[in-house]
């Protein structure tokens, strides 16, 4: 066993009640003037959690939007500016989180991240700005959250629908990092109990949303694929997805739900131990078909066209996401991207 280990520099607060230690992790960065930030939907918990702050929040921004176009992150930052805002506290998913890192990467702006899905972006030192329909990411430290106060009680209100894709891709982080090419026995312990934690509480939140023992099982969850995300690189199902969502604008957690079963199938031989430790975690007999059958259970969408992709599509993303790919436990051949990608178009459940 050969590997190295860098743990990035994490603080959680996790918890039902979490929420109530806001100010102290303002107070703990000595910032005194608190930007807020949310989407639109997401106003009336963005205002309760700026009372919360009192006189250390100087405002509210509820411009947040899906990929963090430019110009949102541009009219973001001339906002946190206006106001002299010293932290931003940004409350919502990763597009919300997204924005804030948009905010970091020019000013430096410490984040207190209070996430409300479970895409994970608070875990990670990656950013994504959108130009011209292009999107661009990148990797710097400045832009991890200086803490991160999951409280479960604020996913109550994430519809079942959207928890359910959700959570399936907090569990796609887990799987890929289980066979990164720098996996790492710490990281891959996480993973493994994410994906666990995930599968044994989503079809419940599912079923019962407001079932706050749930919730919180599958906020863990999504807190060790978050950490997951951020610890290790990721290979064939991420550079799809974001192929699919950055060409064609699919849906980004329901995108991940439709692919992660193809793409492990695809990887299937190639990492024979992550495998039997993905399908363990799902307590079934085969990794691929025990997350398409999880995805079915969750009632999400399996399959592409359902998302919206048309059949001619298939050839120019398999295209795109061959011409410069991300490291893969396998060769990412064409014939083998585009068969993949067919079989997710269809939402066949894949063979053992
Ligand atoms: P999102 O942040 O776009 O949220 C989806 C919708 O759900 C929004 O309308 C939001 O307001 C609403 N919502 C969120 N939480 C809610 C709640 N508890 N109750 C009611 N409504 C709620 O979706 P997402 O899937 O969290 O984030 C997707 C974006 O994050 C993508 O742009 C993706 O690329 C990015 N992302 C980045 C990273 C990273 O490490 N940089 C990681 C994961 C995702």
């Amino acid at each position: 066993m050969e590997f190295v280990f860098e743990p990035l520099p994490w603080r959680v607060i996790f918890g039902v009640g979490a929420l109530e230690k806001l100010p102290e992790e303002v107070a703990r960065l000595g910032a005194a003037k608190a930007l807020v930030l949310c989407t639109p939907e997401q106003r009336a918990t963005a205002e309760d959690v700026a009372r919360r702050l009192g006189e250390k929040s100087v405002g509210i921004y509820d411009g947040a939007v899906m990929h963090v176009p430019l110009e949102v992150a541009r009219a973001a930052r001339a906002h946190a500016a206006s106001l002299g805002a010293d932290v931003c506290v940004a409350v919502g998913g990763g597009s919300t989180i997204g924005l804030g890192k948009a905010i970091a990467l020019e000013f430096g702006t410490p984040i207190v991240a209070v996430p409300t899905t479970y895409a994970g972006s608070e875990m990670t030192p990656i950013w994504g700005l959108t130009e011209a329909g292009v999107k661009r990411t990148g990797n710097d430290r400045r832009v991890l959250p200086r803490a991160v106060i999951y409280d479960p009680t604020l996913t109550l209100s994430l519809p079942p629908a959207l928890s359910g894709v959700s959570g399936m891709n907090a569990i796609a982080h887990c799987v890929e990092a289980l066979y990164a090419q720098n996996a790492n026995p710490v990281i891959s312990l996480m993973a493994e109990d994410g994906i666990r934690a995930l599968a044994q509480s989503l079809p419940r939140v599912v079923r019962e949303p407001q079932n706050l023992t749930a919730r919180t099982r599958a906020q863990y969850g999504a807190w060790l694929a978050g950490a997951s995300l951020g610890a290790v690189g990721m290979a064939i199902h991420h550079k799809l997805c974001h192929t699919l969502g950055g060409t064609l604008n699919l849906p980004h957690a329901e995108t991940h739900t439709v692919v992660l079963p193809h793409a492990v199938a695809y990887n299937r031989h190639a990492a024979p131990v992550a495998m039997a430790r993905i399908a363990a975690a799902l307590s079934a007999h085969d990794a691929a078909q025990g997350l398409f059958d999880l995805a079915a259970a969750v009632g999400a969408k399996t399959s592409l066209r359902d998302l919206g992709m048309r059949e001619p599509d298939i050839d120019r993303i398999a295209d795109l996401a061959t011409a410069n790919p991300y490291w893969n436990p396998c060769l990412v051949t064409l014939e083998g991207v585009r068969a993949l990608l067919g079989d997710a178009f269809e939402g066949i459940r894949p063979a053992a």
